[in-house]
């Protein structure tokens, strides 16, 4: 017994080499060709979709940029804290571009369009992909509500040789920013270094006033159920928020209220040169902030480096800090 038992173990053990030697030849020629595999730099498709109440919300990712510090107002003592910040992490202010769609079940509503091909030097433009990764097509969107006219929020809105992008879409936007933006004297007025802001919202606006799809707003209208204006002054002449709320939630788009978020959370008073009236963008975040810390409201924020640019605030210190929603593969907000 003990000698068969001995054979037995010898012959598989034998075996045992047999097989691990066949297993080596074979995975041998496979295995280089496997170390020889292309790197994929590609991420994940740029969206990210919750509900709020009935609503579904969809983040779409446009890209990613860099903003300059000196992009920003703010006190001797709160700027040297930044340049010290950004030594210490060189990716502090790395922003991306985002919009949102909203699914109310009955219409598709675009929240800010991204920069299209009209900022950011090709950095930017993917919101499109985005929202068709997302299973949508920009043919079925019905409506697009615009925080601003600044060419980061309205740039997809149409191409650079004039076609609409949405062209089943009515564009909303506050007649305080429109008649802002589309004024010729207005534009003619104004200093060299804001013109190309002018050009590129008469431009990208241009189609769609042809088609009659660009209307404005002064804020007592009703365009969507459950949906409220927020004025929200000083970035731009009619920069506005739009709230919606189902079911007892709610959620704000709050547009350009930051840029820098890490800085401009703690230091609500730094400004940032894109505010036209700086005084009045600074009142309009402080006070903005300070409600939505004591509420609980999620924010869709189009600059921010934690995708997908929802969250909410809480007080800290003199400032506040940002508690971002997370990515999971479940959809339900609660
Ligand atoms: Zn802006």
């Amino acid at each position: 017994m003990k000698l068969q038992g001995n054979v037995l173990k010898r012959n598989s053990m034998r075996f045992a080499a047999a097989l691990v030697a066949a297993l080596a030849s074979f995975v041998a020629s496979p295995n280089a060709a496997l170390a020889a595999a292309p790197q994929h730099h590609d991420q994940a498709p740029g969206f990210y979709r919750l509900k709020v109440g009935d609503l579904e919300v969809t983040a779409l990712y446009d890209g990613t940029g860099v903003f300059d510090p000196h992009w920003l107002n703010g006190t001797k003592a709160a700027m040297d804290g930044v340049v010290k910040a950004l030594h210490e992490d060189p990716h502090m202010l790395d922003t991306a571009d985002t919009g949102f769609l909203v699914n109310t079940g009955k219409q598709l509503i675009l929240v800010d369009a991204g920069a299209g091909a009209w900022w950011g030097g090709g950095a930017f433009g993917r919101l499109a992909g985005s929202l068709r990764s997302a299973g949508y097509t920009p043919e079925e969107v019905d409506l697009v509500l615009v925080t601003h006219l600044h060419a980061d929020h309205v740039g997809g809105l149409t191409t650079r040789d004039g076609k609409r992008v949405f062209p089943n879409a009515d564009v909303y936007v506050a007649k305080a920013e429109s008649d802002f933006w589309l004024s010729p004297e207005i534009a003619a007025k104004a200093p060299k270094d804001a013109q190309p802001f002018f050009q590129s919202a008469q431009a990208i606006a241009a189609p769609y006033i042809e088609a009659a799809k660009w209307h404005t707003f002064s804020g007592s209208e009703r365009i969507v159920d459950g949906m409220q204006f927020v004025p929200l002054p000083g970035h731009t002449p009619g920069h506005t928020g739009y709230e919606f709320s189902s079911k007892g939630q709610r959620i704000l788009f709050w547009g350009d209220i930051v840029h820098a978020q890490r800085v401009q959370l703690q230091h609500p008073e730094v400004t940032a040169t894109f505010d036209i009236d700086q005084t009045a963008a600074a009142a309009t975040r402080r006070q903005l902030l300070s409600k939505l810390a004591r509420q609980n409201v999620l924010i869709a924020t189009p600059h921010t480096s934690y995708f997908p640019a929802l969250g909410r605030l809480r007080k800290e210190g003199n400032g506040y800090s940002w508690v971002p929603v997370v990515f999971m593969d479940r959809w339900d907000e609660k």
